[in-house]
């Protein structure tokens, strides 16, 4: 759409100005520090940071209803900087020109309705928002962009340059990594540290494909972080986890969308999220914290963290009632098929505490609630969604099995929508679909396949040994017809098909 046609109230507003004073915020001593320089914790005392904005406060002189008719509109924009996660520019990184965004078609991914027979074994109406649709197939893409955009930024000011960009990953932040940093081409290396054999082939391909350097490393994730972090301190690189603030900003981005996609209505609304290095549950909690200050919804939707039992520090923590008594302990993460969540010491623990306490205060009751799943409830839930027209990775199942334990323990109830979290896409970790199927899934994962969800291909073979057909020898004339007709009958009666009149 043309400028011209825009309503007089939006025309001013439609292409945002640069004009946010962004700084880091440490979240052990509060000490402010530029975002003009790449830090990841605080100097002084080692904590994460969060970014904040010292133009929030100017932001609030638009009424929210104005803003969200600003973003209305924006949706009808041809701009590639303003079609992805920056069409919420002034929340998610307002001191960025339009020339320095990095847009690879990421954000405003589908949110589907659960069917009827779905959302009736379930027991309530829900949703999923298909983050697995983003560019390299999972929600890291929103970090990214964020975290590569401020890279440029960075660049074009001429503040950086020769840039080496590293992660750790449990596969979807080296896959999303990989493939920003190879947008930038020459001016940005990356690479990525993989635990090995903790993640899906699929995963593996992603970062190669992109031309990332690979390291895979003995251990599990925890492992290549503690790595990662040593890289970060002592050399100069660009960290790209979700230790980096960017990262988190980027991901805010999720909530401004579920805010969009319900018309900006959160009454009666629960997000359910799985915990993995806590990084993704932060920035959606501070998303919609934001959104709220601004006036723009007038509620907060409840938030679920899903944790599996294999892999549950932060639910452990919440366990404790007493706020004074918590005391977070890492675990020793045993295998899950929620892979990609597979962490024992979660990075960003010191956000979720924090923003919980806020997110519970703003909606004067408690609003954010920790639950924890079996293995065997997530495989079986993924199963269920995908047979009823998802796409949900075992981490999305995680989530659906997290809704089913929330109901059963009354922290939801029928009269309310939940929104899942489908993280990354099914195939991502279809591994773990075919040994269920096959009845492969090793020991430590306390997984029975459920013999009512098992599917495998049959192999329809003809009676007679001489007439079948290979690439080299085609089959002809009688014998082919009678291939053809073989074939046919022996799946017409797997079918029980009827004979047409
Ligand atoms: C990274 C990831 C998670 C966990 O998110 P955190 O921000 O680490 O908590 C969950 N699901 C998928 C598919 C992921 O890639
Ligand atoms: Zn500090």
């Amino acid at each position: 759409m043309m400028l011209d046609l825009f309503p007089e109230n939006i025309k001013p507003h439609i292409i945002p100005k640069v004009q946010g004073k962004l700084y880091y915020k440490c979240l052990g001593c509060s000490a402010e520090y530029s975002i003009e320089k790449l830090l990841y914790v605080c100097p002084e005392c080692n904590q994460v940071l969060l970014i904040h904005d010292r133009n929030t406060q100017a932001l609030k002189q638009i009424p929210g209803p104005v803003w969200q008719k600003i973003f209305d509109f924006r949706k009808m924009l041809k701009i590639p900087a303003l079609k992805g996660i920056y069409r919420y520019h002034e929340f998610i990184g307002s001191c960025i020109p339009l020339e320095s965004i990095i847009y690879l078609g990421e954000g405003h991914t589908p949110v589907v309705e659960a069917n009827k027979s779905l959302k009736e074994k379930v027991g309530l109406s829900f949703f999923y928002k298909n983050d697995g649709q983003n560019p390299s197939a999972s929600f890291k893409d929103r970090g990214m962009a964020s975290a590569i955009s401020s890279i440029k930024y960075l660049m074009d000011k001429n503040l950086v340059s020769d840039v080496i960009a590293v992660c750790a990953s449990t596969g979807d932040t080296s896959a999303a990594a990989a493939l920003y940093a190879s947008y930038l081409g020459p001016l940005i290396k990356s690479a990525v540290l993989l635990p090995h054999k903790k993640v899906t082939s699929q995963q593996l391909s992603q970062p190669l494909g992109s031309g990332a350097q690979v390291f895979e490393i003995p251990g599990v994730f925890d492992d290549c972080m503690k790595i990662v972090e040593h890289l970060s301190t002592r050399y100069s690189v660009v960290l790209l986890n979700s230790k980096n603030a960017w990262r988190i900003l980027g991901q805010e981005s999720y909530s401004y969308e579920i805010a969009q996609d319900f018309e900006w209505n959160m009454k009666d609304k629960a997000v359910i999220v799985p915990i993995g290095n806590a990084g993704n549950i932060s920035a959606i909690m501070n998303g919609f914290i934001k959104f709220y200050e601004a006036n723009i919804i007038d509620c907060l939707p409840k938030i679920i963290g899903v944790q599996s039992e294999h892999a549950d520090p932060v639910f452990q923590y919440y366990l404790e009632p007493d706020e004074a008594k918590r005391k977070f302990v890492p675990v020793d993460t045993k295998p899950s098929v929620a892979q990609a969540a597979m962490i024992g010491n979660p990075v960003s623990m010191p956000r979720v505490v924090e923003i919980t306490k806020k997110y519970n205060a703003l909606a004067l009751c408690q609003h954010v609630f920790f639950v924890q799943v079996t293995e065997q409830s997530i495989m079986d839930w993924q199963l269920a969604a995908n047979k009823n027209g998802h796409i949900a990775c075992t981490q999305g199942g995680e989530c659906l099995a997290g809704l089913v334990k929330a109901l059963n323990k009354n922290l939801i109830n029928n009269k309310e929508t939940a929104i899942l979290d489908a993280t990354a896409h099914a195939i991502k970790f279809s591994e773990f679909q075919d040994l269920y199927f096959k009845s492969e899934i090793p020991e430590a994962y306390k997984i029975d396949p459920d013999p009512g969800n098992i599917n495998l291909p049959s192999l329809i073979w003809p009676d007679d040994p001489n007439i079948i057909p290979t690439q080299k020898k085609r089959l002809k004339g009688k014998n082919f017809q009678k291939f053809v007709k073989d074939i046919s009958d022996k799946i017409a009666k797997r079918l029980q098909l009827k004979e047409s009149e």
